[in-house]
């Protein structure tokens, strides 16, 4: 008889996890809003799936995107000057993850998967833990369900290093190649501009990371669309001149009411395993490993720890499920779990001397502009420019 799992939350890493699992498991997912709710609902985040992460969507046949304009390079400019684009190795695709995530469950649930809606509670969690061969605890930053233990070393903030502000806008005109816009404003924060296929087709997000209480952390109060789009213009304005120019002043708006947001994240980074009334539960995705969005690593630390939990339970599937396998999947994740943490941590603070110095070299010479790029797809690479082989990447 095949194993029961329950994967509970419908984000990146259980739709994956979902997705991987359901041809050798019965697979049920509990998720607090219907597709549909989702669909037409408030944006949950900014994402760019890199090349990896790609690929592990197709590894498990995971819905195909409109990939006629993918994102090809990583632009990077410090207060006003614009020093490099660098060139991506693989594609990148930024895809809306209210489109993203109904459409799978969507097609996950007519392939068999069982979903079942409601908020779980911590008070369920016992006859939860008893009715399944093991529960997944995907519930992403409002999570864990489950106390998994806070890993101190990883951990080392006491409140959000940045405010979060994005929306998704219509009116911009892309940059050339087409590409994440990088704009770093020391001490200040930065802007993350990234084209995004949505409901409405191509767009563009605009997506502010402002220190607290510094010049970028004007958003303070603002809760309706109008006011936040107002605010939006007047901050790229004043700090973002080179976005400014490319927008339309008509045709500035966001593209629907609900495409804004505003929230802060402490990082935190947990032991992904514990066991529960004498049973096995994993975690996955933000509620164990939570970054600062500042390095766009979320969906793929997700979707790369998903995919190595995937390949722990097979390696398993006819053993016990106990501490054993638990320790198996914190070891086969541990290393890129840390390195990501590290070099996320590093960019909320003033940057060091030799990366502001690999940072200047990229505007004199495409590789290495083409090197930092891929720091975003590859983090180990940027872990190990950051604090490995100083100066020599
Ligand atoms: C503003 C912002 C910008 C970001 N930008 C990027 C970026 O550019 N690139 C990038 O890679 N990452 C980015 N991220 C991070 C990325 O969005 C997350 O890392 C990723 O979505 C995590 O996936 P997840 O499955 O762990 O959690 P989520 O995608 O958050 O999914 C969790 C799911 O669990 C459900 N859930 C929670 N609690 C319960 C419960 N009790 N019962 C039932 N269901 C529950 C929720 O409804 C949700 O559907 C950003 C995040 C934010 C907030």
């Amino acid at each position: 008889m095949k194993k029961q799992i329950c994967i509970v939350g419908s984000g990146t890493s259980g739709l994956q996890l979902a997705y991987a699992l359901k041809e050798d498991f019965v697979v049920t997912v509990i998720h607090a809003s219907s597709a549909e709710k989702i669909r037409s609902g408030r944006v949950m985040s900014t994402q760019v799936h890199f090349g990896t992460t790609r690929a592990r969507e197709s590894r498990f046949h995971m819905p195909k995107w409109d990939d006629s304009n993918p994102l090809k390079s990583i632009h990077i400019t410090i207060g006003t000057q614009k020093l490099f684009t660098g060139m991506l190795k693989e594609d990148a695709l930024s895809v809306d993850q209210r489109l993203y995530y109904s459409a799978c469950m969507n097609d996950l649930e007519s392939n068999g998967v069982t979903f079942r809606q409601f908020k779980l509670t911590t008070e369920y969690l016992e006859q939860l833990v008893d009715d399944y061969d093991l529960v997944i605890d995907c519930t992403g930053k409002s999570g864990p369900l489950f106390p998994f233990p806070i890993i101190s070393e990883l951990s080392p903030f006491d409140m959000p290093q940045r405010k979060c502000i994005t929306g998704y806008f219509l009116g911009i005109k892309p940059n050339v190649p087409l590409g994440v816009n990088v704009t770093v404003l020391p001490e200040t924060g930065e802007m993350f501009e990234i084209p995004a296929v949505t409901e409405q087709g191509p767009v563009t997000i605009l997506f502010i990371m402002a220190v607290p209480d510094k010049e970028l952390d004007t958003f303070k109060g603002v809760k309706d669309h109008i006011e936040f789009t107002m605010q939006m213009k007047q901050s790229v304005q004043k700090f973002f001149p080179e976005i400014y120019r490319r927008m339309n002043i008509e045709e500035f708006a966001l593209t629907d009411e609900n495409a804004f947001l505003q929230v802060a994240i402490n990082p935190e980074i947990r032991k992904p395993y514990l066991t529960f009334n004498d049973k096995l539960i994993v975690g996955c995705g933000d509620s164990v490993f939570l970054n600062d969005p500042i390095t766009g690593q979320g969906c793929n630390l997700s979707s790369y720890c998903a995919e190595q939990l995937y390949e722990t339970l097979i390696d398993y599937k006819h053993d016990k499920w106990d501490e054993n396998l638990g320790e198996t999947y914190w070891d086969r994740t541990k290393e890129y779990v840390k390195e990501v943490t590290e070099w996320t941590n590093a960019m909320t603070q003033p940057l060091p001397q030799h990366v502001v110095q690999l940072l200047m070299n990229g505007a004199k010479n495409q590789e290495q502009a083409d090197r930092i790029a891929e720091w975003f797809a590859d983090p180990k690479s940027a872990h190990e420019a950051f604090f490995q082989k100083q100066g020599s990447n």
